[in-house]
């Protein structure tokens, strides 16, 4: 029978309610035929609630354990689901990630999903179960410990079982009816798009758009997996919800698809290095070591053979980062005069694969920014974006004005 994964998000297994409603609409799809793979999230809030008790509990935590905890709330949601659906008569039954096997990197808390073999989820619908319900976010790793996949991780889980099972479709369920041309929580003018390109939706997905995790959107492309994104809250057609597909299929030709940001950014500044061959390296290689992810990189002119180095990370990583520059400089491979760490920043970045062919989008989106009085500390391009860092209290100012800046409010 044709295999079809659903992935239902946390919002869209808030409490019991609304868990029947997604097993309903899990029954629409067997009624047609279809085998289902049900990948469930926690319920909302309780991913964050396990976060909590183990930064309390252990402030510099062993990441093995974060995951046995972090791992948990999904575990809860599999088995109510595939009981919900049992009592609704349909043959159903939970898997954690360790029994399907999800064999993934021992990279605890962002572990990378490896393989997935299909067998022993197939030998059971053989045997007439219709629906495996798998706990989405969490995996094994070669040393037999339980690993996740980083926050977001349940669309990664989906997307690698539909590649796993040639699935005829990856359907996400979230708390929106699709990907938007902005984050409707911040403009009320955001406009639901019909389809997006892997590429677009990769760098949105990159640089914030918390609607499907970047790896998803990563593996769907290799995989070619058909993947949309639709409202779990509402009745849906076969036509519903948003279409991540090849760039060919989408006819649009804007040069901005989509504003994307991020709150958590921060700004590090190291004052007074050495302007010298290598020194960048000397910075960024610990930086990297200590999995830092750098994004943004500016270096400062050099006056007296001295400049400062810029760059951007997460907040939460800040503190990891400036320990990594202190290891470095007591070690003696790099010297700096401080380490300056500004939090109250943000990024906003314009998307768009028409960027490639049409130009003057830098130079609207700076214009827009400056008419608004909102200062650019930091800028990055590549041949789809453009990212600014600005002071966070403009951030929602600065995507509604882009939005309208590229009239977004006309895409469809
Ligand atoms: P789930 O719990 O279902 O995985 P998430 O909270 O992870 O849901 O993702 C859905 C949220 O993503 C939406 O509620 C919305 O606020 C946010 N979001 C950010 N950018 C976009 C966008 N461009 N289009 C749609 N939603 C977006
Ligand atoms: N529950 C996990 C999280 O909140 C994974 C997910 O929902 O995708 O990050
Ligand atoms: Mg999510």
């Amino acid at each position: 029978m044709p295999v079809l994964v659903m992935k239902f998000g946390g919002t869209s297994v808030a409490n019991l309610d609304r868990i029947r409603r997604a097993a309903k609409r899990v029954g629409v799809e067997v009624a047609k035929g279809y085998d289902v793979i049900v990948i469930v999230s926690a319920m909302s809030g309780k991913t964050n609630e396990l976060v909590g008790w183990v930064n309390e509990t252990s402030p510099l935590y062993d990441a093995r354990e974060y995951d046995a905890v972090v791992s948990s709330g999904e575990n809860v949601t599999a088995g109510l689901m595939a009981l919900t659906l049992q009592e609704m008569d349909i043959p159903a039954r939970s898997w954690q990630g360790w029994q399907v096997p999800v064999q993934t990197t021992s990279a605890h808390a962002s572990a990378r999903i490896e393989d997935i073999p299909p067998a022993n989820i197939e030998a059971k619908f053989a045997e007439g179960m219709r629906v495996a319900v798998v706990a989405g976010f969490q995996g094994v790793s070669p040393e037999g410990r339980i690993t996740t996949l980083g926050r977001g991780g349940s669309d990664t889980t989906a997307v690698a079982f539909a590649a796993a099972f040639k699935a005829e479709r990856c359907d996400i369920y979230t708390d929106v009816d699709g990907v938007y041309t902005t984050d409707p929580r911040i403009s009320s003018k955001a406009r639901k798009l019909d389809k997006i390109a892997f590429e677009e939706m990769l760098e949105l997905a990159s640089l914030g758009a918390k609607v499907l995790q970047t790896r998803s959107v990563e593996l769907a492309m290799r995989y070619k997996v058909k993947l949309r994104v639709l409202s779990s809250f509402e009745e849906q057609s076969d036509e519903a919800g948003t279409l991540v597909c090849d760039e060919e299929e989408v006819m649009e030709n804007r040069p901005v698809s989509g504003i994307a940001y991020s709150r958590d950014e921060a700004k590090m500044t190291l004052i007074s290095v050495a302007d010298r061959p290598g020194i960048a390296a000397a910075i960024f290689g610990p930086l990297s070591e200590a999995g830092i992810n750098v994004d943004m990189i500016i270096q400062n002119i050099a006056e007296d053979g001295r400049t400062d180095m810029t760059f951007s990370c997460p907040t939460e990583q800040v503190a990891r980062a400036e320990k990594a520059m202190e290891e470095a400089k007591t070690s003696g491979t790099i010297n700096y005069h401080n380490l300056v760490a500004d939090t109250d920043v943000a990024k906003v970045s314009a998307v768009g694969i028409g960027m490639r062919s049409q130009s003057g989008v830098a130079a609207t989106m700076f214009k827009t920014l400056s008419d608004e009085g909102i200062n650019i500390k930091v800028i990055a391009t590549s041949e789809i974006k453009i990212s600014v860092l600005i002071d966070r209290k403009y951030m929602e100012l600065a995507v509604q004005a882009l939005h309208d800046a590229f009239e977004l409010e006309k895409a469809a």
